[in-house]
């Protein structure tokens, strides 16, 4: 027998359905915002995330799919959307018209990371990315806009972390401050870690191995670095979220994992006390400099990306699914050749119609047609046989009512029209 490969999913029925509708109401509350879909390939040159997450990050270190393809050219399966939607963005020069620019994106995602729960090598994401601007009040919109997806959905328990990693300036002092405190204490951080003193030690303070380390917890704290625009910066960041009464919590460890974010980074955890608590749901920041390390205009950017799958937990765990199975409008039943005949074109007329109408394709026995009626819990159930067929009529049965009617052929649609609101 073949498998799907480890860390993948097979996607049917009930529960392929709940990732339309999950995905059906996210779009609908962004577009709202003024996002519009950014659809690019499922595979990259592998530069353009190499430029994008940094030679020393999780991603390009060990999580990506990379493969020679038959031309000799690296391709990378694409572990992230920022990078595709910055590349499009500058090659098909969408920054001309000077304007802000909002793109959202949704689709699968691959990375080589142990599975576990919520985490696969295959995932969805939602995310959005706003090029061209850099106001707090647009940092504020772009939290926001996270925080109304979840309430669309209907998911309580989560919680907005967030931080302001500051400029390049302020960063490159902070960097300094931990390496001095780190180079101290190296003997305690893990292999990882010992390796990203050198290179990056900010993302020591994103260390998952060392997470609760108390070296990592008792380090030096950003904002004593921070330059006093940051400072500010921040400040008006929080007045607007405050104004707008959205909870949040300053974690000064959080530092996100990539190398192109400053100044404001954010984090929505879910609270449980399950192994699903304390998993991050939504992540992102803004980017001052990502797009000109793109070679592009210095253009700033603002972005975030939803883990679909961890949000489909959620709200199974959270029983926020309505009812999702298709239900037929109509089973229609044959009961000779002519009549099966008869049973497909009149199914066809109604499917276009606008009814879910369904048969049995083999038998003209009653009973596993009317068997076919109740597992699709059809409505109505419309039966044709040589009687119906001489005088162009339906008999139509009430499936719930058990009441049925004769009803001349040409006026089915209005009947039904008017029995199925
Ligand atoms: P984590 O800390 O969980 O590894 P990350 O920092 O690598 O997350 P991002 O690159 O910021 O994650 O991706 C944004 C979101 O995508 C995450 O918050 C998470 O919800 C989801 N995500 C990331 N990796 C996976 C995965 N392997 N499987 C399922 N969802 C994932
Ligand atoms: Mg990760």
């Amino acid at each position: 027998m073949y498998q799907k490969v480890k860390g993948t999913q097979d996607l049917f029925g009930i529960e392929a359905k709940k990732l339309h509708f999950l995905e059906t109401k996210i779009r609908t509350v962004i577009s709202k915002y003024g996002y519009e879909e950014m659809i690019t390939p499922i595979f990259e040159n592998t530069d353009v995330f190499v430029r994008s997450s940094g030679e020393e990050s999780d991603i390009v270190s060990k999580e990506m799919y990379t493969f020679l393809d038959k031309g000799n050219r690296s391709i990378t399966l694409r572990p992230e959307g920022t990078a595709a939607v910055v590349r499009s963005y500058l090659e098909n020069k969408l920054y001309a018209s000077g304007n802000l620019k909002k793109f959202y994106y949704f689709g699968p995602m691959f990375r080589y990371e142990r599975p576990q729960a919520g985490r696969f090598r295959q995932f969805n994401q939602f995310g959005i990315e706003a090029f061209g601007t850099s106001s707090p009040l647009l940092d504020a919109d772009v939290i926001i806009s996270a925080s109304e997806i979840f309430k669309a959905l209907g998911i309580e328990n989560i919680k907005l972390k967030i931080n302001s990693i500051g400029d390049f300036a302020s960063r490159n002092n902070y960097e300094k401050l931990l390496k001095g405190y780190f180079g101290k204490n190296i003997d305690h951080l893990c292999l990882d870690c010992q390796r990203r003193l050198e290179n990056n030690p900010l993302r020591i303070l994103d260390c998952k191995v060392d997470k609760d380390n108390p070296i990592i917890q008792k380090a030096p704290k950003i904002e004593s670095s921070l330059s006093k625009e940051s400072k500010d910066y921040f400040k008006e960041v929080l007045k607007i979220l405050d104004d707008f009464k959205l909870k949040y919590e300053i974690d000064q460890n959080l530092v996100r994992g990539l190398d192109y974010y400053t100044d404001t980074v954010f984090e929505y955890i879910l609270e449980s006390k399950d192994e699903l608590g304390g998993l991050a749901i939504c992540a992102g920041g803004k980017y001052s400099d990502l797009v000109r390390s793109f070679q592009g205009p210095d253009i700033p950017g603002i972005g975030y990306a939803f883990g679909v799958e961890r949000i489909l937990m959620i709200m199974d765990q959270q029983n926020l699914f309505p009812k999702l199975e298709d239900k037929a409008d109509v089973v229609l039943i044959g009961l000779d050749p002519e009549s099966k005949k008869k049973t497909l074109l009149l199914a066809i007329m109604l499917r276009r119609a606008g009814y879910l109408s369904e048969l049995d394709y083999l038998s003209q026995n009653l009973k596993p047609q009317f068997r076919l009626a109740d597992q699709m819990q059809a409505k109505f159930i419309i039966i044709i046989g040589e009687e119906e067929r001489k005088n162009k009529v339906l008999t139509v049965k009430n499936n719930s009512t058990k009441e049925q009617e004769t009803v001349s052929e040409d006026r089915i649609l209005e009947y039904l029209k008017e029995k199925i609101k």
